[in-house]
């Protein structure tokens, strides 16, 4: 029988080695355990208040039929990534891969050489082309420089999928699990899978339509993904989701509410994206509604598609 691979994260104010002892005792057993420190950095309004938090200790612990898999936070929190900003992931073994680029932070870099500990960085695979999970090529590739860069799309070698790709010490298949972006795509261990921007806890993931997002795309590539039972969803920001049926079953939920907000926003005569988004997004941050107002678009279009909605120009009414 399938045994269910343990992760655990311990978060606290230092590298105290005591701490680090005590979590790889109550954690032995036939797991393969990695550790290491990242400096994070002090996370901005409004996610903060109260005291920085200096230094954090995490220890993951992966059970034997997934690969061991570190991970090593990109350091740029803000608004947009999370109050712990981007996740990058580690796989190390015979081919040291790294799942996201992460944004180039040189904390991030020092982090990634620290835990390989000498070895190259031998492979980068990008779950899509949003800045903050591509901007750090550059700075990975004059660290490494016969790291191979892998990505949907474009490059030398743009990855294909159902591809199984060679990674830390097994294999990874990729899944092309477009929506959020044209290219993004989700990498399977097993029962865990490296799932980008596919989901997130604690946020909704925006559906950018005026950068290649597509609503009705995510909502298959969500079923895509809930359809192989993933055990785990390990996500481009915030924590691990050890429930991912549930949590992508909230996901389609929340569009369905939505699409039902929009479709009454229309019969109250609200016409445009940005007249739709203020009438339903209320006291959200001026930095975000452009992105609430790209969100309704996404919704606007998959009306379109399903023919409940037409499209005069910039106004909208229902069909
Ligand atoms: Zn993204």
């Amino acid at each position: 029988m399938r045994r269910q691979p343990e992760l655990t994260e311990v978060t606290e104010f230092t590298t105290e080695p005591k701490l680090v002892e005590d979590a790889r005792r109550e954690q032995a057993c036939s797991t393969s355990i990695a550790i290491f420190s990242a400096r994070l950095p002090l996370c901005p309004a409004p996610f903060l208040r109260g005291e920085p938090r200096p230094l954090r200790t995490l220890v993951f612990v992966s059970g034997s039929d997934s690969m061991q898999h570190i991970l090593l936070p990109a350091n740029n929190a803000s608004t947009w990534t999370g109050p712990t900003g981007n996740n990058t992931w580690l796989l190390p073994g015979r081919t040291p891969t790294l799942i996201d680029a992460g944004v180039g932070n040189p904390e991030h870099i020092e982090a990634i050489a620290q835990a390989l500990d000498g070895r190259p960085l031998a492979l980068v695979l990008i779950t899509h082309g949003h800045s903050d999970h591509v901007n750090g090529v550059p700075a990975i590739a004059a660290r490494w420089p016969d790291v191979q860069i892998r990505r949907f799309g474009s490059g030398d070698h743009p990855l294909e999928d159902r591809e199984v790709i060679a990674a830390g010490d097994g294999t990874l298949t990729t899944l092309h699990t477009p929506g959020h972006a044209p290219d993004h795509c989700c990498f399977l261990d097993g029962g865990e899978c490296f799932c980008g921007d596919l989901v997130r806890l604690g946020g909704t993931i925006v559906i950018p339509a005026t950068r290649g997002g597509d609503l009705s795309q995510y909502l298959s590539s969500l079923q895509r993904v809930r359809d192989l039972r993933p055990v785990r969803l390990l996500p481009g920001h915030g924590p691990v989701i050890d429930n991912p049926a549930k949590v992508i079953d909230a996901y389609v939920r929340h569009r369905a509410e939505r699409e039902a907000e929009i479709i009454r926003a229309l019969e109250a005569g609200f016409e445009t994206p940005e007249g739709i988004a203020s009438s339903i997004y209320r006291g959200l941050p001026p930095a975000l509604v452009p992105a609430a107002v790209d969100s309704v678009l996404a919704h606007l279009i998959k009306l379109k598609v399903d023919r409940k909605a037409r499209q005069d120009g910039d106004r909208w009414t229902l069909n």
